[in-house]
Parts: C-alpha cells; sequence; structure tokens
C-alpha cells in the first residue's frame, strides 16, 4: 500500500498508479464471526467496541467486473460502526452469509471476519472490465448504496431493490481499511476544496438527510415548513440542520447540552431545545409514556417558532417517537430512518388518525440522491461536520465515542493518509466558502466555539 500512498502524493499519472500491483493483503478494521457472541448478557449500553474491533492485514478479493479497488485515504465512524461491533441488534454475518448465497462474486463476502466502514474517500487505483466512467487515478468518495442494477426492482428508486445493501455494513470489505473494493456506481467525485477526512465523512450521513428531506421520495420540504430536528448536531441530524436553512425552511433543533446548543446556534439555528435542560420525561417507566410530558415539548416547541411542526426528523426510536407523532401538526409527517434507542416503538395512534398525519420510513439513499448531495458538498453548501480524526488504530475507541453519545458531527478516520489536512486540491472555493464554515465542528470539538 506504500506504492499507492507515494503515487497519490507525489502526484503520478493514472497510467503509473494503473501498473502498481495491487497488493495481496491490506490493513483493515474487522469484527470476528467466532467473536459474535462475546457480549451475550451484557447490557446493551456496556458493549464495548474496543473489545470487539481488531485492526489486521486482511486478503485482498479479487475485483468483479462492475467494482474498482480504491485506495482509501480517510474513512468516518457511522453508527452501523457501533452495530457491527456490538453485534446489534443482529450480528452482521448474517448478511455476509446471505450474501454468500447469491452469487459467484457473492460468494467472496462470506469470511470469518467482516471488513466494517460505509464512508471513504481516496483514489481508483483499478477498475473491472465492466467499469466505464471511472479510471485510476481518479479522487472520489464513496456511497454506501450498493445493487444489482442487473435486477429491475433496482430501477426507478435503486433503494426499494430487493438486493439493495449497505456496502460495508451488509457487505464486506468496507471502507475502515487501506483499500476497498466498491461497485463502480458507488463512486462519486471528491470535493475538492476538502481535505481527504472532511471529504470522507458526508457520503453516509448527508445523503441519508437529503432523501429524508429534500427528495420527493423522503418530506419534500418547502419554504417556511417548520422542521423538528432530533439529535440537532449528531451526524444526520447536523445535515439535516443545513438542509432546512438551506431550503428556507424552519429547524427546531433539539439537543442535550448547552455546548451542543451553543454549536446550533453558531450553524445558524435560532430555535433550540435542551432536551437535558428540560428535563423531559416522556416514558414514566419501561412500559408508560406520559402524555403530559409530550404536550410540555409541544408548548417548548410553539413557544419558540409559533407553530407545530410540519415535519419531525425521527430517528431516536423508542425513546421519542410517541413525542414526535404527537408534536406533529395536524397532517404533518414524521420522517423516520432509525430507532437509536429501541425499535419496538410506541405511540398512540388516535394522535396520529385523528390529526390525519403521516409517518414515512427512509433509508439511505439512491445513487442520484447521493450524488446531488454529494454536488452540494462540492460547491460547499452543505459543510462537512467533522469534529475530530483518529487514526484506523483507534477505530474502537472512536466508536465507543459514538456509541456514548459523546462525540458531535462525525469523526474522520485516517487510513492511507499519513495525518490531517492533506488533499485540499482547489484551495480557491476553500478560502471561498470561509474555513471558519468548513471547520465549525472541529473548532468546537477542540473548545473554541464559534
Ligand atoms: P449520532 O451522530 O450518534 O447522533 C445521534 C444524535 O441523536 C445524538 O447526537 C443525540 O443528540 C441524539 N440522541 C441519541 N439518543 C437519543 C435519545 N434517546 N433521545 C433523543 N435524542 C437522542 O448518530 P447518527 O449518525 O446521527 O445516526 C442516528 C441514527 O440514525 C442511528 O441509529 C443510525 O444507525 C441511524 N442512521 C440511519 C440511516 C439510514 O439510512 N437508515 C443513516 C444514517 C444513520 P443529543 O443527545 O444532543 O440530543
Amino acid at each position: 500500500m506504500q506504492a499507492y500512498l507515494d503515487a497519490i502524493q507525489g502526484g503520478a499519472s493514472g497510467a503509473d498508479i494503473a501498473a502498481i500491483p495491487v497488493p495481496e493483503s491490506y490493513r483493515a478494521a474487522t469484527v470476528h464471526k467466532d467473536e459474535a457472541g462475546m457480549f451475550e448478557g451484557v447490557d446493551s449500553s456496556d458493549k464495548d467496541p474496543r473489545k470487539s474491533i481488531h485492526v489486521e492485514e486482511v486478503a485482498t478479493p479479487e475485483l468483479a467486473p462492475d467494482e474498482v479497488y480504491v485506495a482509501l485515504m480517510a474513512s468516518s465512524i457511522n453508527f452501523n460502526t457501533v452495530w457491527t461491533s456490538i453485534f446489534e441488534p443482529v450480528s452482521t454475518f448474517g448478511f455476509l452469509s446471505r450474501l454468500g448465497k447469491e452469487s459467484e462474486y457473492g460468494a467472496r463476502h462470506d469470511l470469518p471476519y467482516h471488513v466494517m466502514g460505509s464512508d471513504g474517500s481516496g483514489v481508483v487505483v483499478k477498475v473491472g472490465a465492466a467499469v466505464r466512467s471511472w479510471k485510476p487515478g481518479d479522487r472520489v468518495v464513496i456511497h454506501c448504496n450498493s445493487v444489482d442494477d442487473q435486477d429491475p426492482s433496482a430501477h426507478d428508486d435503486s433503494m426499494l431493490a430487493t438486493n439493495q445493501r449497505i456496502w460495508g455494513f451488509e457487505t464486506n470489505f468496507g471502507g475502515l481499511a487501506d483499500l476497498s473494493i466498491v461497485k463502480a456506481n458507488q463512486l462519486m467525485p471528491k470535493p475538492a476544496h476538502l481535505t481527504w477526512e472532511e471529504a470522507a465523512v458526508n457520503a453516509l450521513c448527508n445523503s441519508t438527510s437529503y432523501r429524508m428531506l429534500v427528495s420527493r421520495n423522503g418530506a419534500d420540504m418547502k419554504q417556511g415548513d417548520v422542521v423538528l430536528i432530533w439529535g440537532a448536531t449528531g451526524g444526520i441530524g447536523g445535515y439535516a440542520v443545513q438542509y432546512v436553512l438551506n431550503g428556507g425552511g424552519i429547524p427546531v433543533g433539539v439537543v442535550s447540552s448547552p455546548e451542543r446548543a451553543q454549536l446550533l446556534r453558531d450553524m445558524g439555528c435560532e430555535a433550540v431545545i435542551d432536551r437535558a435542560a428540560n428535563g423531559y420525561r416522556f416514558w414514566s417507566d419501561e412500559h408508560t409514556q406520559d402524555e403530559s410530558e409530550w404536550r410540555r415539548f409541544g408548548k417548548d416547541i410553539r413557544g419558540l417558532v409559533g407553530t407545530d411542526p410540519d415535519i419531525v426528523f425521527e430517528h431516536p426510536g423508542r425513546s421519542t417517537m410517541g413525542a414526535s407523532v404527537f408534536v406533529a401538526k395536524r397532517g404533518g409527517l414524521v420522517m423516520t430512518c432509525a430507532a437509536t434507542s429501541g425499535y419496538m416503538i410506541e405511540y398512540d395512534n388516535r394522535h396520529l388518525w385523528m390529526k390525519l398525519k403521516t409517518i414515512k420510513a427512509s433509508h439511505f439513499a439512491n445513487y442520484r440522491e447521493a450524488s446531488e448531495a454529494n454536488k452540494l458538498i462540492a460547491q460547499g453548501r452543505i459543510q462537512p461536520l467533522l469534529s475530530e480524526t483518529r487514526p484506523l488504530d483507534e477505530v474502537g475507541e472512536a466508536a465507543l465515542s459514538v456509541h456514548k453519545n459523546q462525540s458531535e458531527g462525525k469523526i474522520g478516520v485516517l487510513c492511507l493518509a499519513p495525518q490531517a489536512g492533506q488533499g485540499i486540491d482547489d484551495a480557491e472555493l476553500r478560502e471561498k466558502v470561509g474555513e471558519d464554515k468548513i471547520t465549525l465542528y472541529q473548532r468546537h470539538a477542540a473548545g473554541g466555539g464559534s
């Protein structure tokens, strides 16, 4: 892999990069199938990714005709890194074994280890025989929607494809590694004004929030819409805030500390709720929700923006869904894509049907949506949410931090890139967009505030 790094840093041509032999093995963050039971009986919040994640050499898989090898300069931690590493709600080895039965190339994925990671930035080093739009030397970011486009169900909206999978979660050979294989239709141009790690953190969360709010497949938000955003300085929430502001909507951001409340204000979100300071107890015990607490929350939202939310950007799941359904306005929409705090959801259906509300589901993004979301990053209209950067050896620590809700935005991971700050190809655009905007989350994490 050193030869690739030297070539990339030395500005080698695509032909020179293509001439470097693909190494037989590479460094990767993995979990092991024979350790999938290691947390049995342990409370979810006590499951420690540092115990299950290994950083080790793995064999390089062969390339399918519609795939490329990417030398990864950087990657990022996603919440699915946490799910994979604590084997919840299920072990990801079940996904790999099903994929293994699907085809000859699918069989490569069914291994006793899982290379995880669903984001990446880097350089294409070799392309399969059927790849037309990309070539060695291209600087790219990778989105995680892996679909077989020869299946008719993959057309119209590839998120509805029967064989749709999330790369590095439901497939092997993910992005927390020095090398990966991905389908050519997962590639997008790297935003030229960003460093490798700033470029690497966006695709999964940014595309998810784009589909949820902007796309016709999601909320199709319009100017003036009030959007309640849970976890508004988190991975998907931080992009959601930017989409609402860009689209002329009115975000109401919910966070759990004064520091996060300040970060939200620095992003331009004026209506901020600190859920910890307000002490909402939507659940009075494990089995019972308290409507008076939903009502208090709704009153606080009205107090800030004068009306109920047109759209609720929902992902915490069990702990908040009852409140989300309650506070959405008459005819309003609850857009959900996750259930961090529990997936067996409870809400009062009377508030849904009597007020003609809708719950709509979303999951990642199709290629078009991911590409449009990436364009906005590349134009400097949506900012990366990188708050800190860790070496690949510290993926376990980084995943623990996300699991414990201790970090804001996104944690970047350096793969081949020897240090942070490299990979900027368009300094002029960077200056035009503004260092202050691009690095807002990094400065906050460093205690620098606005
Ligand atoms: P994240 O960076 O950890 O942010 C989540 C935020 O949610 C936190 O910052 C926290 O904010 C808030 N939160 C956590 N637990 C909460 C609770 N019990 N009640 C209210 N707020 C809570 O994670 P993320 O990357 O944004 O992902 C969020 C969820 O979406 C995860 O479950 C992830 O797996 C899922 N996801 C799904 C897709 C998809 O395509 N379906 C894509 C991306 C992510 P405060 O503590 O500040 O309020």
